[in-house]
């Protein structure tokens, strides 16, 4: 049986309130959202909500664990349900388009640092910039 997005809500010790729900469900029906297109789909499902609130809930989320929040180099802030698996992204340098890479090698092999200079790590960003095919297509027209 899969949780209700309150009940994740709930389960993560946050308060439940119809714009977080809301938040939380345009989170994860989209891929890689921005702050705007996930306003959009709050205001979509509940009615207006301020930029701020908006915010505020992402911020809580992702505190919580819920969400998380990716920032590839020159882009926003981009937001995904996908939490905990330290899965790496893809992203197209011309359009921004956004996709998810698993480790390269079996479980999170990148938080081991060759040196970690005694830091101790819990997370590793691996970004591969490149073309998507869409736009190496149009490149080579
Ligand atoms: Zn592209
Ligand atoms: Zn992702």
């Amino acid at each position: 049986m899969t949780l209700s997005t309150a009940e994740v809500l709930r389960g993560a010790g946050l308060r439940v309130t119809a714009g977080r729900v809301a938040l939380l469900e345009t989170v994860r029906e989209g891929d890689h959202l921005g702050v705007e297109a996930i306003t959009a789909g709050v205001r979509d499902r509940v009615g207006h909500v301020s930029l701020q609130a908006v915010y505020e809930a992402l911020h809580a989320l992702t505190a919580a664990g819920l969400v998380r929040r990716i920032e590839p180099a020159g882009s926003p802030a981009l937001f995904e349900r996908r939490v905990g698996d330290n899965h790496h992204h893809l992203v197209c340098r011309s359009c921004g388009a956004v996709a998810d890479v698993d480790c390269a090698v079996g479980e999170a092999p990148c938080l081991t640092a060759s040196d970690d200079h005694g830091f101790s790590v819990d997370e590793a960003e691996v970004v591969y910039w490149g073309l998507c095919p869409r736009c190496s297509v149009s490149d080579s027209s």
